[in-house]
This record gives C-alpha cells, sequence and structure tokens, in this order.
C-alpha cells in the first residue's frame, strides 16, 4: 500500500536508498533547498554517505536499517534500480515513496520492461528471452548478430556479451546466466544489434497528479558499453525527432503511473529513406548520467526535479540555459602513463590545466579508488556558443589523451 502524498517543506528530511553519485547530487540539491537528508548504502565511503545529515551503514534489505529510515525520514526515493522491490514496499507501508516498488521492479528486469514498451506501442529492438536450453537451442537466426544481456542486475555494460555468431552463443549464455538459484538460472535476452546512427535520452518528472515535465533531450556517445560524452545544444539532434521522444517517454511514464524522475534511453535508426526513427532502448527508474549538465546548464537540474517529486512539489518545466557538453570521468584517467605494464601507478589527473579552461565544471564524486571504467566524475561544459563548448571539449581530450569526439 502507498502512503498518500503530501508536501514536504524544507526541513524535512528525504531518504534515498543507495549512496553513488547520483544519490551525492541529490543530497546536495536537497540540502540547497533546505532539506535533511539521510542515505542508507552499505559502504561507508559511500560517495552519498559522505555528505549526507545521515548514513546508515547497512545492506538495502536489513529490517532494523529500514526501520531507522522510517524513523528518520519523511520520504524516501532511489538512486539505483537494483534495490530490493521488497526493500521499497517496506518503506511505502509507512512513508510516501517514489518511485514505486512496482516502477522500480519494471525497470529492474529488461524482459518485464521490454514488455511494457510493446503495451506501450514504443518500437524496440527484435529481443528473444533465453531462460532454458530449450530457448537458448530454438532462439531465431535473425537475432545474430545480437548481444546477450542479463535480465536483471546490468549497468555501465556489464552483463552483457557480444555475440557475432551462433557458436558464440552457448559460451556466452553460460558464462551470464550464472549459478542455479532457486532451479533457476538468471533470464537473459538477446537482442538484435541495431545499427545506429547514434543515441540519445531523455530525463523527465511526474508527479502523481500525472503532471509531466522535462529536460530537453540529449545525444549520447557511447565508448566500451559506457556513456563517454553527452550534447546538448542546437543541433545535437535532429528537431524532427524530440516531439517523438518526448511522447514515447510520457507514455511510458503514465502507463506506469510513475512518480519521480525518469530517464528514457532510445537508439536512433536511420531508413532507405534517410529517415530517422527511434527505438526504446530501456529505462531508468531515477535521475541519468546523461542529465548531469542539467545542474550547471539548466534553471531546474535532474535533482532538483528529484526533490520536488519526492516532496511533493510543484513541477515547472526546466529551461536550457546555454550549450551543454558533458563528459564523463572513468577511472582510466588517472592511471599514471608512464607505468609499466601490467602495474598500475594511479596519479591525479591535470586538474589546474583543465580549470584553467573557460565553462569548465568538474564534478568528482569522492571515490577513493580509481579503477578501470569507474566513474570518478565527470566536466560539465557550459559556453555563450556550441563552437566555444567543443574547443574547450578539444583541449580537455587533449590533456587527458583522449580520442576526440565527432561534433553532430
Ligand atoms: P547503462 O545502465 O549504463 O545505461 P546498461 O549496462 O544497462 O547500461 P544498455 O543500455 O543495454 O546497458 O547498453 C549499453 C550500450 O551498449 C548502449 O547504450 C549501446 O551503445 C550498446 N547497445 C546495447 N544494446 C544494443 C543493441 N541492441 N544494438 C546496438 N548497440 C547496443
Ligand atoms: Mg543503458
Amino acid at each position: 500500500m502507498q502512503t498518500p502524498i503530501k508536501n514536504l517543506l524544507p526541513g524535512a528530511t528525504l531518504g534515498v536508498l543507495g549512496g553513488g553519485q547520483l544519490g551525492r547530487m541529490f543530497v546536495h540539491c536537497a540540502q540547497r533547498m533546505g532539506y535533511q537528508t539521510a542515505v542508507l548504502d552499505p559502504d561507508p565511503q559511500s560517495p552519498a554517505g559522505l555528505v549526507s545529515h545521515h548514513h546508515i551503514v547497512t545492506n538495502y534489505s536489513d529490517p532494523q536499517g529500514l526501520r531507522e529510515l522510517i524513523h528518520l525520514c519523511d520520504a524516501v526515493t532511489t538512486e539505483f534500480e537494483n534495490v530490493p522491490a521488497l526493500a521499497l514496499e517496506e518503506l511505502a507501508a509507512h512513508l510516501p515513496v517514489n518511485p514505486s516498488a512496482f516502477a522500480v521492479s519494471i525497470a529492474q528486469d529488461r524482459i518485464r520492461e521490454k514488455k511494457h514498451f510493446t503495451d506501450c506501442n514504443v518500437p524496440v529492438a527484435p529481443y528473444g528471452v533465453i531462460t532454458n536450453q530449450h530457448e537458448l537451442d530454438t532462439i531465431a537466426d535473425a537475432l545474430i548478430p545480437g548481444i546477450l544481456k542479463t535480465a536483471r542486475l546490468g549497468y555501465d555494460g556489464k552483463g552483457q556479451i557480444r555475440v557475432k555468431n551462433i557458436s558464440e552463443l552457448k559460451p556466452a549464455w553460460l558464462e551470464l546466466r550464472g549459478e542455479l538459484v532457486d532451479g533457476h538460472f538468471m533470464p537473459c535476452v538477446l537482442e538484435k544489434l541495431m545499427p545506429l546512427e547514434f543515441e540519445c535520452s531523455i530525463v523527465l518528472a511526474r508527479n502523481a497528479l500525472g503532471h509531466i515535465v522535462h529536460l530537453p533531450p540529449q545525444r549520447n556517445i557511447h565508448r566500451e558499453g559506457i556513456l563517454a560524452l553527452t550534447q546538448v545544444h542546437a543541433g545535437s539532434l535532429p528537431s524532427a525527432l524530440v516531439p517523438q521522444i518526448i511522447e514515447f517517454a510520457s507514455t511510458v511514464a503514465s502507463q506506469l503511473e510513475y512518480v519521480g524522475v525518469l530517464c528514457v534511453e532510445f537508439f536512433v535508426l536511420k531508413n532507405s529513406n534517410n529517415e530517422f526513427s527511434l527505438v526504446v532502448n530501456e529505462i531508468a527508474p531515477r535521475p541519468h548520467n546523461s542529465g548531469h549538465y542539467s545542474v550547471e546548464a539548466c534553471d531546474v537540474s535532474q535533482f532538483e526535479l528529484q526533490v520536488r517529486c519526492l516532496a511533493n512539489l510543484p513541477l515547472t518545466q526546466p529551461r536550457q540555459l546555454c550549450p551543454a557538453l558533458m563528459l564523463n570521468l572513468l577511472g582510466d584517467l588517472w592511471l599514471d602513463p608512464n607505468s609499466g605494464p601490467g602495474q598500475n601507478v594511479w596519479r591525479e589527473p591535470n586538474w589546474p590545466a583543465i580549470l584553467a579552461l573557460p565553462g569548465v565544471h568538474l564534478n568528482l564524486y569522492g571515490k577513493k579508488e580509481p579503477r578501470r571504467l569507474r566513474k570518478m566524475g565527470h566536466i560539465t561544459l557550459t559556453g555563450r556558443d556550441t563552437d566555444s563548448i567543443y574547443e574547450t571539449l578539444n583541449q580537455i581530450t587533449e590533456i587527458l589523451s583522449l580520442p576526440v569526439f565527432a561534433r553532430p
């Protein structure tokens, strides 16, 4: 049972399940608006736990930890989708929680998520479900080359294996299905590899009355299955696509009776007439890496939308104030180029050189230990015009020895 949501004014305590960078930025924003915050995360050094008024250091299904959160908070949200749905249900029996356990459970499971998209008449990439040997043996050849993905618990390209031909499918499945748990292997989805023109996403917020506002949709460049750069400026997306992105995302949210911040990721394809079309990839029931630019480049950020939804405050349509780029900073950038093969010597990137450039907003998440492909922070670039932000981006990629990014 969902507890009815009341207006929570500044001074109230907002809780978040999960202590990663998204939780940290939520906490920063909630505190700026005068709220108290509580984070539940098992890691004593979690990025959000380090900056929150309260940090409950325990796992997500610890009954004592959940009781403590209920005691401290006036409402609770989540910053990652892999929280146990039961924890959200338990919290929702005592205080307002959004997004709902139901919505999160859909986003947690690629199979149910894809069914939801299909029910909403939003196109998805061709796919097949593999839960057992028989389904493996009878999967359609037309899905290969494809990407085998675990139905649950994937993130940042983890839990995925590209399958170039049929002989690669079985070993990939044996690897991803994992150990038998309660008589079942991890269900997997084989998705056809789509010829992507590019990728994009949109962050929206929907309140309990069904009112929807959204950030401008953004174009995303991935490297190694991880978001590398987000581009949000005039010409970053073909203008004909924008109303369709908004409509598809709004339908996906409304049909879930979603309350909170939702990100919808899309693939963009091009047909033989050179027209673009959209295929939905997945949803995230929370703010998203691709929406980080909104903190510095919009009058209302995705985290403020999350606070407003949770506190049941009015939603206003965010406006973008200037062109923006968002560059992810992965742990690889901390690796000393002079360290020999097999030797991992870490050092701090040359921040002073980067901060000497105009329109640079450095965001670091306070993670002590850099690791390859670990998201350590991001840089938002803002400027008066598109040329100037790309000029700065090129200087940054040179300083960081990153490959140059193509401009749309
Ligand atoms: P995240 O949670 O970080 O968004 P994820 O691990 O859930 O990522 P996906 O979004 O499913 O993974 O895939 C990551 C990236 O891999 C996509 O953004 C896209 O670049 C590529 N990709 C995934 N599925 C396909 C596909 N069917 N065809 C082509 N490319 C794909
Ligand atoms: Mg994704």
